[in-house]
Protein backbone atom coordinates (compact mmCIF):
# COMPACT_ATOMS: atom_id res chain seq x y z
CA UNK A 1 0.00 0.00 0.00
CA UNK A 2 1.13 3.35 -0.64
CA UNK A 3 2.25 5.79 2.05
CA UNK A 4 0.71 9.19 1.85
CA UNK A 5 2.77 12.06 4.61
CA UNK A 6 1.14 15.13 4.72
CA UNK A 7 2.99 17.59 6.68
CA UNK A 8 1.47 20.45 9.01
CA UNK A 9 -2.26 19.87 9.82
CA UNK A 10 -3.43 23.77 9.30
CA UNK A 11 -6.29 24.94 7.12
CA UNK A 12 -4.52 23.14 4.21
CA UNK A 13 -3.01 19.98 5.37
CA UNK A 14 -6.15 18.94 7.53
CA UNK A 15 -8.16 19.99 4.14
CA UNK A 16 -6.01 17.02 2.22
CA UNK A 17 -6.61 14.88 5.01
CA UNK A 18 -10.30 15.25 4.86
CA UNK A 19 -10.64 14.42 1.41
CA UNK A 20 -8.35 11.93 0.65
CA UNK A 21 -10.21 9.99 3.50
CA UNK A 22 -13.83 10.91 1.46
CA UNK A 23 -12.01 10.05 -2.27
CA UNK A 24 -11.68 6.12 -0.01
CA UNK A 25 -8.11 6.62 -0.75
CA UNK A 26 -6.27 3.17 -0.68
CA UNK A 27 -3.19 4.59 0.73
CA UNK A 28 -1.88 4.72 4.10
CA UNK A 29 -2.40 9.08 5.53
CA UNK A 30 0.12 9.71 7.73
CA UNK A 31 -0.19 13.35 9.28
CA UNK A 32 3.04 15.17 11.06
CA UNK A 33 1.92 17.81 12.80
CA UNK A 34 4.20 20.00 15.62
CA UNK A 35 1.17 20.29 18.15
CA UNK A 36 -1.96 17.61 18.58
CA UNK A 37 -4.18 20.75 17.95
CA UNK A 38 -5.25 22.78 15.17
CA UNK A 39 -5.04 26.71 15.38
CA UNK A 40 -7.60 28.85 13.32
CA UNK A 41 -4.17 30.94 12.13
CA UNK A 42 -7.22 33.35 10.86
CA UNK A 43 -8.26 34.12 14.07
CA UNK A 44 -5.21 34.57 16.23
CA UNK A 45 -5.15 38.38 16.51
CA UNK A 46 -8.24 38.43 18.69
CA UNK A 47 -6.52 35.77 20.87
CA UNK A 48 -3.65 38.58 20.88
CA UNK A 49 -5.86 41.51 21.33
CA UNK A 50 -7.72 39.54 24.34
CA UNK A 51 -11.02 39.23 22.67
CA UNK A 52 -11.42 35.14 22.17
CA UNK A 53 -9.34 32.69 24.38
CA UNK A 54 -7.03 29.94 22.44
CA UNK A 55 -9.87 27.20 23.35
CA UNK A 56 -11.77 28.96 20.79
CA UNK A 57 -9.86 28.75 18.09
CA UNK A 58 -8.35 25.63 18.69
CA UNK A 59 -9.30 21.79 18.89
CA UNK A 60 -7.60 18.67 19.22
CA UNK A 61 -6.69 17.14 16.22
CA UNK A 62 -6.28 13.32 17.44
CA UNK A 63 -10.40 12.13 18.34
CA UNK A 64 -11.25 13.24 14.99
CA UNK A 65 -8.90 11.58 13.30
CA UNK A 66 -8.81 8.22 15.24
CA UNK A 67 -11.96 7.38 13.58
CA UNK A 68 -10.38 7.52 10.05
CA UNK A 69 -9.77 3.96 9.21
CA UNK A 70 -6.32 4.74 7.99
CA UNK A 71 -4.92 7.60 8.76
CA UNK A 72 -2.16 7.66 11.34
CA UNK A 73 -1.29 11.38 13.42
CA UNK A 74 2.15 11.52 14.36
CA UNK A 75 2.67 14.69 16.95
CA UNK A 76 6.47 15.72 15.93
CA UNK A 77 8.40 18.58 14.73
CA UNK A 78 9.55 18.04 10.93
CA UNK A 79 12.91 19.08 10.34
CA UNK A 80 13.96 18.50 6.91
CA UNK A 81 12.87 16.37 3.62
CA UNK A 82 14.80 14.81 2.48
CA UNK A 83 14.05 14.88 -1.15
CA UNK A 84 16.09 12.25 -3.03
CA UNK A 85 15.26 9.39 -0.39
CA UNK A 86 11.69 10.32 0.21
CA UNK A 87 11.95 10.38 3.94
CA UNK A 88 10.78 13.19 6.29
CA UNK A 89 13.17 13.87 9.14
CA UNK A 90 11.54 14.54 12.81
CA UNK A 91 12.63 16.18 15.78
CA UNK A 92 11.99 13.17 17.99
CA UNK A 93 11.06 10.30 15.99
CA UNK A 94 12.54 8.25 13.29
CA UNK A 95 12.68 9.29 10.06
CA UNK A 96 9.30 8.85 7.62
CA UNK A 97 9.18 7.36 4.45
CA UNK A 98 6.61 8.70 1.60
CA UNK A 99 5.92 7.67 -1.70
CA UNK A 100 3.63 11.17 -1.95
CA UNK A 101 4.42 14.04 0.35
CA UNK A 102 1.85 17.01 0.95
CA UNK A 103 3.82 19.50 2.23
CA UNK A 104 1.77 22.31 4.07
CA UNK A 105 3.94 23.13 6.56
CA UNK A 106 2.43 26.94 6.84
CA UNK A 107 4.22 30.07 7.57
CA UNK A 108 6.28 32.38 10.28
CA UNK A 109 6.64 35.97 10.80
CA UNK A 110 8.60 38.04 8.21
CA UNK A 111 10.87 40.48 9.64
CA UNK A 112 13.36 41.35 6.46
CA UNK A 113 16.17 41.02 8.42
CA UNK A 114 15.49 44.30 10.14
CA UNK A 115 17.04 45.13 13.60
CA UNK A 116 15.42 44.54 16.54
CA UNK A 117 12.42 42.99 15.25
CA UNK A 118 13.00 39.53 16.19
CA UNK A 119 14.17 40.94 19.92
CA UNK A 120 11.85 44.08 20.65
CA UNK A 121 8.52 43.05 18.27
CA UNK A 122 5.77 40.53 19.67
CA UNK A 123 4.48 38.59 16.70
CA UNK A 124 1.15 36.75 16.30
CA UNK A 125 1.90 32.89 14.15
CA UNK A 126 1.06 30.82 16.45
CA UNK A 127 -1.22 30.44 19.60
CA UNK A 128 2.16 30.90 21.73
CA UNK A 129 3.38 34.43 20.43
CA UNK A 130 -0.49 35.69 20.09
CA UNK A 131 -0.78 34.49 23.87
CA UNK A 132 2.49 35.71 24.73
CA UNK A 133 1.41 39.24 23.17
CA UNK A 134 -2.04 39.75 24.91
CA UNK A 135 -0.20 38.54 28.41
CA UNK A 136 2.23 41.44 26.90
CA UNK A 137 -0.21 43.88 26.59
CA UNK A 138 -1.65 43.41 29.41
CA UNK A 139 0.83 43.93 31.83
CA UNK A 140 2.31 46.89 30.02
CA UNK A 141 -0.98 48.42 30.24
CA UNK A 142 -1.68 47.68 33.84
CA UNK A 143 1.85 48.72 34.56
CA UNK A 144 1.25 51.54 33.96
CA UNK A 145 -0.70 52.70 37.14
CA UNK A 146 3.14 52.26 38.74
CA UNK A 147 5.08 53.27 36.36
CA UNK A 148 2.98 56.28 35.12
CA UNK A 149 5.41 55.76 31.99
CA UNK A 150 2.55 56.70 29.08
CA UNK A 151 4.88 54.29 27.05
CA UNK A 152 3.72 51.95 29.06
CA UNK A 153 -0.37 53.00 26.99
CA UNK A 154 1.40 53.47 24.26
CA UNK A 155 0.92 50.83 21.19
CA UNK A 156 2.80 50.61 18.01
CA UNK A 157 1.32 48.24 15.42
CA UNK A 158 3.95 47.51 12.59
CA UNK A 159 2.71 46.98 9.01
CA UNK A 160 -0.99 47.83 7.98
CA UNK A 161 -1.42 44.33 5.77
CA UNK A 162 -4.90 42.03 6.72
CA UNK A 163 -3.26 40.87 10.32
CA UNK A 164 -2.45 44.35 11.42
CA UNK A 165 -5.96 46.11 10.71
CA UNK A 166 -7.92 43.24 12.31
CA UNK A 167 -5.90 43.30 15.26
CA UNK A 168 -6.30 47.24 15.90
CA UNK A 169 -9.92 46.80 15.20
CA UNK A 170 -10.01 43.82 18.19
CA UNK A 171 -7.70 45.81 20.07
CA UNK A 172 -10.07 49.23 20.01
CA UNK A 173 -13.36 47.52 20.78
CA UNK A 174 -10.92 45.78 23.86
CA UNK A 175 -9.00 48.80 25.02
CA UNK A 176 -11.73 50.91 26.85
CA UNK A 177 -12.70 47.68 28.92
CA UNK A 178 -9.12 47.19 29.79
CA UNK A 179 -8.91 51.04 30.98
CA UNK A 180 -11.44 50.34 33.44
CA UNK A 181 -10.19 47.26 34.65
CA UNK A 182 -6.40 48.25 35.08
CA UNK A 183 -7.52 51.77 35.94
CA UNK A 184 -5.94 54.10 33.24
CA UNK A 185 -6.56 57.00 31.19
CA UNK A 186 -8.08 55.99 28.12
CA UNK A 187 -7.11 59.92 26.74
CA UNK A 188 -3.46 59.31 27.50
CA UNK A 189 -3.41 55.67 25.38
CA UNK A 190 -1.90 56.08 22.03
CA UNK A 191 -2.25 53.70 19.41
CA UNK A 192 0.11 53.79 15.75
CA UNK A 193 0.29 51.93 13.18
CA UNK A 194 3.14 51.82 10.60
CA UNK A 195 3.13 50.93 7.18
CA UNK A 196 5.65 50.83 4.44
CA UNK A 197 3.21 51.21 1.84
CA UNK A 198 1.44 54.54 0.47
CA UNK A 199 -1.60 53.34 0.75
CA UNK A 200 -3.92 51.34 3.35
CA UNK A 201 -5.47 48.14 2.46
CA UNK A 202 -5.31 48.66 -1.65
CA UNK A 203 -6.70 45.35 -2.17
CA UNK A 204 -10.34 46.78 -1.71
CA UNK A 205 -12.26 49.69 -3.63
CA UNK A 206 -11.05 52.82 -2.70
CA UNK A 207 -14.48 53.55 -0.67
CA UNK A 208 -13.75 50.64 1.15
CA UNK A 209 -10.64 50.80 2.24
CA UNK A 210 -10.68 54.81 2.92
CA UNK A 211 -14.53 53.40 5.39
CA UNK A 212 -11.88 51.01 6.90
CA UNK A 213 -9.55 53.48 7.85
CA UNK A 214 -12.08 56.30 9.35
CA UNK A 215 -13.59 53.58 11.24
CA UNK A 216 -10.66 52.83 13.13
CA UNK A 217 -9.38 56.53 12.88
CA UNK A 218 -12.47 57.54 15.02
CA UNK A 219 -11.88 55.04 17.48
CA UNK A 220 -8.23 56.21 17.89
CA UNK A 221 -5.61 54.68 15.57
CA UNK A 222 -3.18 57.07 13.97
CA UNK A 223 -1.98 55.90 10.47
CA UNK A 224 1.61 56.60 9.16
CA UNK A 225 1.70 55.66 5.64
CA UNK A 226 4.91 55.40 3.14
CA UNK A 227 6.79 54.99 6.67
CA UNK A 228 8.84 52.11 6.27
CA UNK A 229 10.19 50.77 9.97
CA UNK A 230 14.18 50.65 9.79
CA UNK A 231 14.48 49.55 13.34
CA UNK A 232 13.00 48.31 16.32
CA UNK A 233 14.35 49.24 19.81
CA UNK A 234 13.49 48.31 23.04
CA UNK A 235 10.46 50.83 23.50
CA UNK A 236 10.73 52.49 20.32
CA UNK A 237 10.25 51.84 16.59
CA UNK A 238 12.22 53.61 14.29
CA UNK A 239 11.46 54.79 10.62
CA UNK A 240 14.37 56.67 9.27
CA UNK A 241 14.92 59.64 11.37
CA UNK A 242 11.56 59.31 12.56
CA UNK A 243 10.82 57.45 16.70
CA UNK A 244 7.53 56.18 17.85
CA UNK A 245 8.57 55.77 21.49
CA UNK A 246 5.75 52.83 22.64
CA UNK A 247 6.48 49.54 25.31
CA UNK A 248 4.01 47.47 23.24
CA UNK A 249 5.35 46.94 19.86
CA UNK A 250 3.36 44.04 17.53
CA UNK A 251 5.30 42.85 14.56
CA UNK A 252 2.60 41.98 11.78
CA UNK A 253 4.62 42.89 8.57
CA UNK A 254 4.03 39.69 7.28
CA UNK A 255 5.11 36.06 6.64
CA UNK A 256 7.09 33.68 4.89
CA UNK A 257 7.09 29.90 4.39
CA UNK A 258 8.03 27.25 6.88
CA UNK A 259 12.16 27.23 7.47
CA UNK A 260 11.78 23.38 6.61
CA UNK A 261 11.87 24.83 2.85
CA UNK A 262 14.85 26.26 2.84
CA UNK A 263 16.66 23.67 5.00
CA UNK A 264 15.43 20.94 2.83
CA UNK A 265 16.98 22.60 -0.13
CA UNK A 266 13.80 23.65 -2.34
CA UNK A 267 14.31 26.46 -5.09
CA UNK A 268 12.67 29.31 -3.17
CA UNK A 269 11.87 32.59 -2.17
CA UNK A 270 10.88 33.15 1.27
CA UNK A 271 10.78 30.01 1.79
CA UNK A 272 7.72 29.47 -1.15
CA UNK A 273 8.14 27.20 -4.01
CA UNK A 274 6.26 27.85 -7.32
CA UNK A 275 4.54 24.72 -8.02
CA UNK A 276 3.82 23.27 -11.51
CA UNK A 277 -0.28 23.78 -12.84
CA UNK A 278 -1.30 20.66 -10.73
CA UNK A 279 0.65 21.94 -7.71
CA UNK A 280 3.47 19.18 -7.81
CA UNK A 281 7.05 20.55 -7.98
CA UNK A 282 8.59 19.96 -11.35
CA UNK A 283 12.18 18.19 -10.66
CA UNK A 284 10.34 15.80 -7.51
CA UNK A 285 6.60 14.93 -8.88
CA UNK A 286 6.34 12.47 -5.84
CA UNK A 287 5.38 16.17 -3.64
CA UNK A 288 2.85 18.63 -3.68
CA UNK A 289 3.08 22.01 -1.83
CA UNK A 290 -0.13 24.03 -0.78
CA UNK A 291 -0.22 26.33 1.32
CA UNK A 292 1.85 29.06 2.91
CA UNK A 293 4.95 27.09 1.57
CA UNK A 294 3.75 27.53 -2.06
CA UNK A 295 3.40 30.15 -4.81
CA UNK A 296 1.11 29.91 -7.39
CA UNK A 297 1.26 31.71 -10.35
CA UNK A 298 -2.19 33.63 -11.41
CA UNK A 299 -2.46 32.61 -15.31
CA UNK A 300 -4.15 36.23 -15.79
CA UNK A 301 -1.42 38.37 -14.99
CA UNK A 302 1.67 36.08 -14.03
CA UNK A 303 1.81 37.55 -10.54
CA UNK A 304 1.87 35.21 -7.80
CA UNK A 305 -1.02 34.79 -5.87
CA UNK A 306 -1.40 36.00 -2.23
CA UNK A 307 -1.26 33.32 0.29
CA UNK A 308 -4.80 33.50 2.25
CA UNK A 309 -7.01 30.84 3.68
CA UNK A 310 -9.34 30.74 0.97
CA UNK A 311 -6.43 29.87 -1.69
CA UNK A 312 -4.89 26.84 0.74
CA UNK A 313 -8.13 25.26 1.35
CA UNK A 314 -8.95 25.41 -2.89
CA UNK A 315 -4.98 23.79 -3.09
CA UNK A 316 -5.72 20.78 -0.48
CA UNK A 317 -8.94 20.18 -2.83
CA UNK A 318 -7.37 19.94 -6.29
CA UNK A 319 -4.13 17.92 -4.64
CA UNK A 320 -6.51 15.68 -2.71
CA UNK A 321 -7.86 15.09 -6.17
CA UNK A 322 -4.52 14.76 -8.18
CA UNK A 323 -3.70 12.31 -5.35
CA UNK A 324 -6.62 10.16 -5.60
CA UNK A 325 -6.38 10.36 -9.49
CA UNK A 326 -2.56 9.14 -9.16
CA UNK A 327 -2.95 5.86 -6.91
CA UNK A 328 -5.66 4.64 -9.85
CA UNK A 329 -3.48 5.30 -12.37
CA UNK A 330 -4.55 8.39 -13.75
CA UNK A 331 -3.50 11.88 -14.40
CA UNK A 332 -3.22 14.84 -12.50
CA UNK A 333 -5.70 17.86 -13.43
CA UNK A 334 -4.97 21.93 -13.50
CA UNK A 335 -5.18 24.00 -10.69
CA UNK A 336 -7.71 26.55 -11.33
CA UNK A 337 -8.37 29.44 -8.66
CA UNK A 338 -11.54 30.96 -8.49
CA UNK A 339 -11.05 33.93 -6.02
CA UNK A 340 -14.59 34.42 -4.10
CA UNK A 341 -14.06 37.57 -2.04
CA UNK A 342 -12.48 38.79 0.63
CA UNK A 343 -13.20 40.34 3.95
CA UNK A 344 -11.70 42.24 6.53
CA UNK A 345 -12.90 42.37 10.47
CA UNK A 346 -12.42 45.82 12.23
CA UNK A 347 -13.33 44.22 15.60
CA UNK A 348 -16.48 41.95 16.43
CA UNK A 349 -19.04 44.30 15.17
CA UNK A 350 -17.50 45.92 11.97
CA UNK A 351 -15.78 45.14 8.45
CA UNK A 352 -15.40 45.53 5.09
CA UNK A 353 -15.92 42.78 2.13
CA UNK A 354 -15.89 42.59 -1.49
CA UNK A 355 -17.31 39.23 -2.70
CA UNK A 356 -17.81 38.06 -5.99
CA UNK A 357 -20.45 35.84 -6.23
CA UNK A 358 -23.38 35.75 -7.92
CA UNK A 359 -22.25 39.50 -9.20
CA UNK A 360 -19.76 41.58 -7.23
CA UNK A 361 -20.70 42.81 -3.49
CA UNK A 362 -19.12 45.48 -1.66
CA UNK A 363 -20.25 45.66 2.23
CA UNK A 364 -19.26 47.66 5.04
CA UNK A 365 -20.18 48.04 8.56
CA UNK A 366 -21.99 45.75 11.01
CA UNK A 367 -23.31 43.13 8.08
CA UNK A 368 -19.81 42.17 7.29
CA UNK A 369 -19.57 40.86 11.18
CA UNK A 370 -22.96 38.12 9.71
CA UNK A 371 -21.35 37.84 6.70
CA UNK A 372 -17.91 36.76 8.60
CA UNK A 373 -19.94 34.77 11.19
CA UNK A 374 -21.50 32.41 7.62
CA UNK A 375 -18.23 31.66 6.21
CA UNK A 376 -15.92 31.66 9.85
CA UNK A 377 -12.91 31.66 7.75
CA UNK A 378 -12.43 35.42 6.33
CA UNK A 379 -11.38 34.50 3.45
CA UNK A 380 -12.95 31.76 2.92
CA UNK A 381 -16.61 32.33 1.65
CA UNK A 382 -17.44 28.30 1.17
CA UNK A 383 -16.52 26.34 4.17
CA UNK A 384 -17.85 25.28 7.01
CA UNK A 385 -16.46 25.44 10.41
CA UNK A 386 -13.05 24.12 10.35
CA UNK A 387 -14.26 21.03 13.13
CA UNK A 388 -16.88 19.86 11.32
CA UNK A 389 -14.66 20.06 8.09
CA UNK A 390 -13.33 16.57 9.33
CA UNK A 391 -16.26 15.59 11.70
CA UNK A 392 -18.90 15.15 8.18
CA UNK A 393 -17.87 12.05 6.68
P1 LIG B 1 0.81 41.23 4.65
O1 LIG B 1 2.01 40.94 3.87
O2 LIG B 1 -0.52 41.14 4.03
O3 LIG B 1 0.93 42.71 5.29
C1 LIG B 1 2.12 43.22 5.84
C2 LIG B 1 2.14 44.74 5.70
O4 LIG B 1 3.33 45.21 6.35
C3 LIG B 1 2.20 45.20 4.25
O5 LIG B 1 1.22 46.20 4.06
C4 LIG B 1 3.62 45.77 4.12
O6 LIG B 1 3.70 46.86 3.22
C5 LIG B 1 3.93 46.20 5.54
N1 LIG B 1 5.37 46.23 5.81
C6 LIG B 1 6.29 45.28 5.48
N2 LIG B 1 7.52 45.69 5.87
C7 LIG B 1 7.37 46.90 6.47
C8 LIG B 1 8.26 47.81 7.09
N3 LIG B 1 9.57 47.59 7.18
N4 LIG B 1 7.75 48.96 7.59
C9 LIG B 1 6.43 49.21 7.53
N5 LIG B 1 5.55 48.39 6.96
C10 LIG B 1 5.99 47.23 6.44
O7 LIG B 1 0.94 40.28 5.95
P2 LIG B 1 -0.16 39.79 7.00
O8 LIG B 1 -1.11 40.87 7.33
O9 LIG B 1 0.62 39.15 8.09
O10 LIG B 1 -0.92 38.66 6.22
C11 LIG B 1 -0.20 37.50 5.78
C12 LIG B 1 -1.01 36.80 4.69
O11 LIG B 1 -2.23 36.27 5.24
C13 LIG B 1 -1.38 37.76 3.58
O12 LIG B 1 -1.26 37.11 2.36
C14 LIG B 1 -2.80 38.10 3.88
O13 LIG B 1 -3.53 38.37 2.72
C15 LIG B 1 -3.32 36.85 4.59
N6 LIG B 1 -4.37 37.21 5.56
C16 LIG B 1 -5.60 37.44 5.08
C17 LIG B 1 -6.60 37.81 5.95
C18 LIG B 1 -7.97 38.10 5.39
O14 LIG B 1 -8.18 37.85 4.21
N7 LIG B 1 -8.87 38.62 6.16
C19 LIG B 1 -6.35 37.95 7.33
C20 LIG B 1 -5.04 37.71 7.80
C21 LIG B 1 -4.05 37.35 6.89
Amino acid sequence: MKRIVVLGAGYAGLRVVKQLTHAKVDAQIVLVNKNPYHYESTQLHEVAAGTKQPADITFDIRPLLARKRNVEVIIDEVTRVDQDARKVELKNGEPLDYDYLVNALGFESETFGIKGADENGWPLIDIETAVAARKHLESTLANYRRSHDVNDLHIVVCGAGFTSIEYLGELVHRLPRLAKEYGFPMELVKVDCIEAAPKILPMFEPSLSAWAVKYLERKGVTFHVATPITEVRPGAVVSNDTEFPANTIIWTTGVHGSHVIADSGYDQKRNRVVVEDDLRIADHPDQFLIGDVSAVPNPGNGRLYPTTGQISIAQADAAAANLASLLRGGKTKKFVFKPLGTVCSLGPGAGIASIDMMGHWKLKGSKVSIVKKMINDRTVLELANIRTMLESD
